[in-house]
């Protein structure tokens, strides 16, 4: 048998009788170029056979897109967060311009005072008609409404308090939005 007709054995597909395989195989272990022809061959052929089309996961975009908005949702709040910041930042600062460059710096002050002082004085007049109305309710009733009174006071702390650290926990979670904005 030839070289050339090794090689069209070796690229056909079709099986071989167990005479023809060990002629083959005699062959290739003297002929190094049917040796790398077969190797090709096969390797060639796993190759086809692995090769899949590559296709997307499943949800790939979706989830891509929701991403996406995430971001953009981060990214808009952290921005109306600047224009907010900046807004009040630019008025406390025309505010102030303006009380020093109209002079009426003393004035401010002064309405401002007097303002004060007025809402002291209706405070100090509410209080004392309270006083008032308080010593005219028996002492039992007093005392009940004291007990109740600093109860409320103490759930109004706790409250507080809640309100806080509610607070600082809503500070941190933004500071990481910002964080996870900015990368
Ligand atoms: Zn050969």
């Amino acid at each position: 048998m030839s070289h050339k007709q090794f090689e069209k054995r070796i690229l056909d597909d079709s099986p071989l009788s167990e005479g023809e395989r060990k002629v083959l195989v005699a062959h290739l272990e003297s002929c190094e170029q049917c040796r790398k022809l077969k190797t090709g061959w096969e390797n060639s052929l796993q190759l086809m056979h692995s090769t899949q089309p590559v296709q997307p996961a499943a949800g790939f975009t979706a989830r891509w897109q929701i991403k996406l908005q995430q971001e953009q949702r981060r990214k808009r709040i952290v921005r109306m967060r600047v224009i907010v910041m900046s807004s009040i930042f630019l008025l406390l600062i025309s505010l102030f311009a303006y009380v020093l460059l109209s002079g009426s710096l003393n004035e401010f002050l002064a309405n401002v005072i007097t303002f004060s002082t007025q809402a002291l004085l209706v405070m100090t007049r509410g209080i004392s008609t309270i006083t008032t109305f308080i010593d005219e309710i028996p002492a039992l009733l007093r005392w009940s409404l004291g007990v109740f009174l600093v109860g409320i006071a103490n759930m109004f702390v706790i409250l507080l308090a809640f309100i806080l650290w509610k607070a600082r926990q809503n500070q941190k979670e933004w500071q990481r939005a910002e964080i996870y904005a900015e990368k």
